[in-house]
């Protein structure tokens, strides 16, 4: 196989960290509802698959929302306590800038939504730097269906092995790997780095 000439980099458990418990304990004053229970209404669930797929918009998830915790906030505080829940992970946004400064295009593929996006966008500097996104929620599709693989290939103009794509889901990676994408199933930063590393595409660190 060819060398990757670009790189698509999953989000969550990639580049950020996030904690649908963070959101709980925000949300959780203000409603009926509480601890695991109330977690159950967003974290995994056909609530925020539908939310994440583009079938409902932000007011509808909140109106929903409410109606099943009975949330009493405004918008505007939902909107705060639920998208801020991401953390950075130093070494993979390190590994972003190293790729970004060498000129090697770079796309984000997620499946995520309005909220998170606003918020992420809003406070972490280095996702303004990536050459192109992908998200869910404006596709109507999530990983793994074949529509959003293809929107990744339209967006970039590449396909098969000039695609190098790092996700933490076995299910994403494998329906890359099935399109002929070069793929890292993403465990920890180190080995990662490793094999984008050993693809060529960047040298190993600490060598010219
Ligand atoms: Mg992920």
């Amino acid at each position: 196989m060819s060398k990757p000439s670009v790189v698509v980099f999953d989000l969550g458990k990639v580049l950020l960290d996030f904690d649908y418990g963070i959101m709980t304990r925000q949300l959780e004053p203000l409603c009926r509802i509480k601890g695991t229970e109330l977690k159950q209404v967003i974290d995994q669930s056909p609530l925020l698959h539908r939310y994440e797929t583009g079938l409902i918009s932000t007011p509808e998830l909140f109106a929903e929302f409410g109606e099943k915790t009975g949330y009493m906030g405004s918008l505007e505080e939902f909107r705060g306590a639920f998208a801020d829940i991401f953390t950075e992970i130093p070494e993979m946004v390190e590994l972003h800038a190293r790729l970004h400064q060498r000129g090697v295009p770079t796309f984000i593929f997620s499946n995520t939504n309005e909220l998170a996006v606003g918020h992420v966008r809003r406070k972490f500097p280095f996702f303004a730097n990536f050459t192109g996104y992908v998200f869910s929620h404006e596709v109507k599709a999530m990983k793994p269906m074949t529509a959003i693989y293809e929107a990744v290939e339209a967006m970039s103009g590449k396909r098969g092995s000039d695609i190098l794509y790092i996700d933490d889901r076995k299910e994403n990676v494998e329906a890359g790997a099935a399109r002929g994408w070069h793929t890292v199933f993403h465990k920890e930063p180190g080995e990662t780095r490793r094999v984008v590393e050993g693809q060529g595409i960047l040298p190993a660190k600490g060598a010219k």
